[in-house]
């Protein structure tokens, strides 16, 4: 038979699911290119990046943009880690906008194994619709999905709606992995990927 050969061990799809306007995208930039943007637009066309993450070295290894499909956009980063010495390509997709009109369809969801659920701690209802967002997981994506659920904008603690123990009991109660983040600080958002990877790991090897 003839041998693929790829460049890492395991590929995994995370999804990024939450509220409009609580960051996702943000959050996404942060990691991937350590970016802040103060007036989010999306993004029209999908995104391919490749990231070697060695130790606290980061480099950007290849970027370009192509124009995938004419009616669903999504936003796709792909980045390679080193995990307890095997090679992970993380595949992260992001939404163009979608969930503004609950219009994410089953493709986003499919194949995914980690799904980063971001709530805005200043917005209780996005917080509140946590639960929504976890019910379309249970209907479009697999079950053993480890999910990280971010309470994002720790930032602006002075305008703070949700507290840090209502996240961390939901995320208990729910059995998800929970921190606070900060896209514009950058607070926990490299520790929040690779939580996640590694719990994925685990549960895949
Ligand atoms: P998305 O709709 O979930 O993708 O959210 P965006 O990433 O587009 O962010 C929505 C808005 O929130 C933008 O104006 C961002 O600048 C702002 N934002 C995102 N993350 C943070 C954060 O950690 N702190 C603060 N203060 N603002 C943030
Ligand atoms: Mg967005």
């Amino acid at each position: 038979a003839h041998k693929v050969d790829h460049d890492y061990d395991y590929l995994f799809k995370i999804v990024l699911i939450g509220d409009s306007g609580v960051g996702k995208s943000n959050i996404l930039s942060r990691f991937t290119r350590n970016e802040f943007c103060l007036e989010s637009k999306s993004t029209i066309g999908v995104e391919f990046a490749t990231r070697t993450l060695q130790d606290t070295h980061l480099t950007l290894k290849d970027l370009t943009v192509k124009l995938v499909d004419y009616v669903v956009l999504h936003l796709t980063v792909s980045m390679t880690f080193k995990v307890e010495g095997k090679t992970v390509k993380a595949q992260i997709w992001d939404t163009a906008g979608q969930e503004r009109y609950r219009a994410i369809t089953s493709a986003y969801y499919r194949g995914a194994v980690g799904a980063f659920l971001v709530y805005d701690i200043t917005k209780k209802q996005t917080f509140d619709n946590v639960q929504r967002w976890l019910r379309e997981l249970r209907d479009h994506a697999d079950s053993n999905i480890v999910i990280m659920m971010a309470g994002n904008k720790s930032d602006l603690n002075h305008l703070r709606a949700v507290s840090e123990q209502d996240g961390r009991a939901l995320a208990e109660k729910e059995g998800l992995s929970f921190l606070e983040t900060s896209a514009l600080e950058a607070v926990n958002i490299e520790k929040a990927f690779q939580t996640i990877l590694t719990e994925i790991y685990h549960v895949i090897s």
